[in-house]
């Protein structure tokens, strides 16, 4: 069996045409969906990052504004930062670019972000709330997984899905959407024993440890549904995801490539985010 390979960038063109009319909507009463990029200092691939959020933002008609600090910018000029941003009418999204550099305690940075402007999903409350089933800005990531698995029309309710990695933006809420949908969700973390025992019966199976080719192609179910997450660099310079995309795609039913999946999706659901914030406005 040769997997179905979903086309993450097919996806995000459908979210960004799905946008448009709700940006026009905006338009008509004088707003203007606005997203503010906040990065501090000199990071290759954080700007790689930074350039297509920007880009996509442009697609659907948003403002995306960048405001660039330097390497040895002190704790409380990024937090001022954020306060001006917090308060600036035009904005209507704020995301604080990471890594941050040594000496910034990320936490108090992101958590000073005003939960209404958190397109990230980072701010406690807002994570908080996808615990009691009623999200408001959620973590992109998860949420261009669930939107994925949708588009594609892929049952979640009663199927067993398997998440590897328990991070505060990827699997941790990850687990609770799928959970919220009716799946029955197992979380692998780099203590799990013998992680292939659980992966083997995942209807569902999503890979987010930032560990190349982890999931080989014994550790998956026949027909199973797989989801890379993780975004890896090879000693080459090559992106590699957490799947061994070539032996999995020989087994899996259905099957997220790197690039072109989870990724494109993400970006999309910060566009998102962000009209959602201005519409809320
Ligand atoms: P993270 O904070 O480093 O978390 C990784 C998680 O994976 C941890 O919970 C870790 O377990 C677990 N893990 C590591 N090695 C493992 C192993 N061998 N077996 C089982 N679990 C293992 O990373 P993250 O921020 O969640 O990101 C995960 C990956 O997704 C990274 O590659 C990242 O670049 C990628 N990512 C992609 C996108 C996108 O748009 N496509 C967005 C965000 C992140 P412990 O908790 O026990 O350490």
């Amino acid at each position: 069996m040769t997997a179905l390979v979903l086309d993450g960038a097919a996806m995000a063109r459908d979210v960004f045409a799905e946008l448009k009319p709700r940006v026009a909507l905006l338009a008509k009463r004088g707003v203007t969906p606005g997203l503010a990029t906040v990065i501090v200092g000199e990071n290759a691939a954080s700007r790689v990052y930074v350039r297509n959020k920007m880009k996509a933002c442009a697609e659907v008609g948003l403002h995306a504004e960048l405001h660039e600090l330097a390497a040895d910018a002190a704790e409380s000029t990024v937090l001022a930062k954020v306060a001006a941003l917090n308060a600036s009418a035009s904005v209507h999204g704020i995301i604080v670019q990471l890594p941050l550099p040594r000496g910034l305690d990320a936490q108090r940075i992101l958590q000073s972000i005003s939960i209404d402007k958190d397109v990230d999903g980072f701010n406690w409350t807002n994570l908080g709330a996808i615990v009691d089933g009623h999200p408001r800005l959620a973590p992109c990531t998860p949420l261009g997984v669930m939107s994925m698995l949708e588009r594609a029309g892929i049952a979640i309710e009663g199927r067993h899905a398997v998440v590897i990695g328990r991070s505060s933006i990827v699997g941790k809420p990850l687990a609770l959407m799928l959970i919220a949908r009716g799946a029955t969700v197992t979380v692998c973390n780099s203590k799990t024993p013998d992680l292939g025992t659980f992966t083997r019966s995942a209807d569902i199976l999503v890979a987010a440890a930032g560990r190349a080719r982890l999931v080989t192609g014994d550790m998956v179910k026949p027909g199973a549904v797989v989801i890379d997450v993780g975004i890896n660099r090879l000693p080459d310079g090559k992106l590699a995801g957490d799947v061994d995309y070539e032996a999995v795609r020989e087994k899996a039913g259905v099957i997220s490539p790197v690039p072109g999946g989870v990724g494109r999706m993400t970006v999309a659901m910060l566009v998102a985010n962000t009209v959602f914030a201005a519409e809320r406005l």
